[in-house]
């Protein structure tokens, strides 16, 4: 694996790699477990090389979140990357990315709005500006992203055909499915800021969700059956639910019944202060 922190040798060195097929790119920001590397694996049955990208964004950490003790493991990274065969890892510093001057920011309106949206402004600016950055500077064929973070992928995939991104175009940007602890939860990098206590209380949220789901699917009310499973992660020890939404799941948009088109029912809440995201198919 060549890890590269400078945008020409990164050029050369995949071009280079695209002689043998398709690169694909799995942009993260570290502190990587196995939700991370379902996705490496998922590229390399898309591509003949993977490229990891590892970039903690400041653009996309709102003015009281946790930047500065966001985990930062770079060898035990790059270790774990070496072991899943990945040919190229990517760790720019925040001057390569954000030079003196830095002055622009993608926003992608409608699916960046509501849920995490509302909860974290400007955090799908920050995200947006800096996939279409890693975009330019990688110029993979495809991507792809956990379904975990279900709006952040809509979100990209609305920029990538808005701004007729042809490496990689919105059709070569790939959802992988979310990898899950035994008792349900997502894995997540902030997992790790948990208390055992706290930890324990964490398997609530995917229990209600499912719950939750299965009430919708079976035709009971949505907004009655949303109350019901925000009380029960209340009483289950969260201390505070962001939002917990019925949607359309490719607009995003709110529904308050089922129809037609595929739906998503989509959680934020917080344990102290760690902030827990989820979504699940209805
Ligand atoms: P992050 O490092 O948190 O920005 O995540 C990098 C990529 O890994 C994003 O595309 C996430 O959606 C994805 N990811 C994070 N957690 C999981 C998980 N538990 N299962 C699958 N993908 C995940």
């Amino acid at each position: 694996m060549q890890t590269m922190t400078q945008l020409d040798p990164l050029r050369r060195t995949v071009d280079a790699l695209r002689v043998d097929g398709p690169v694909a790119l799995v942009p993260t920001m570290g502190a990587l477990h196995e939700g991370h590397l379902s996705l490496v694996r998922a590229a390399k049955t898309h591509a003949a090389h993977v490229a990891v990208s590892i970039f903690i964004n400041p653009r996309q950490f709102g003015a009281n979140e946790d930047l500065d003790k966001y985990p930062r493991q770079l060898a035990a990274d790059s270790a774990l990357l070496e072991a899943e065969g990945v040919s190229l890892l990517w760790a720019p510093e925040p001057t390569l990315m954000y030079p003196q001057g830095y002055a622009t920011n993608v926003a992608v309106s409608g699916v960046s709005e509501g849920l995490c949206g509302t909860a974290r402004p400007g955090h799908f600016d920050g995200v947006a500006t800096v996939v279409c950055k890693l975009f330019n500077q990688v110029r993979p064929d495809l991507a792809l992203f956990g379904e975990k973070d279900w709006q952040q992928l809509a979100v990209i995939r609305r920029m990538a055909r808005d701004l007729d991104l042809t490496l990689p175009h919105a059709e070569a940007i790939i959802g992988v499915p979310t990898v899950r602890e035994a008792d349900g939860l997502a894995l997540s990098s902030r997992n790790a800021y948990l208390s055992a206590e706290q930890r324990a209380a964490a398997a609530e949220l995917p229990r209600a969700m499912r719950w939750a789901a299965e009430r919708i699917a079976r035709g009971a009310g949505v907004e009655p059956t949303l109350r019901e499973a925000e009380q029960s992660l209340l009483a289950g020890g969260f201390d505070r639910i962001d939002y917990i939404a019925l949607c359309d799941a490719q607009s995003l948009a709110p529904l308050t019944a089922l129809g037609g088109n595929a739906a998503r029912l989509l959680v934020a809440a917080r344990i102290g202060a760690t902030r827990l995201i989820d979504n699940i198919p209805v």
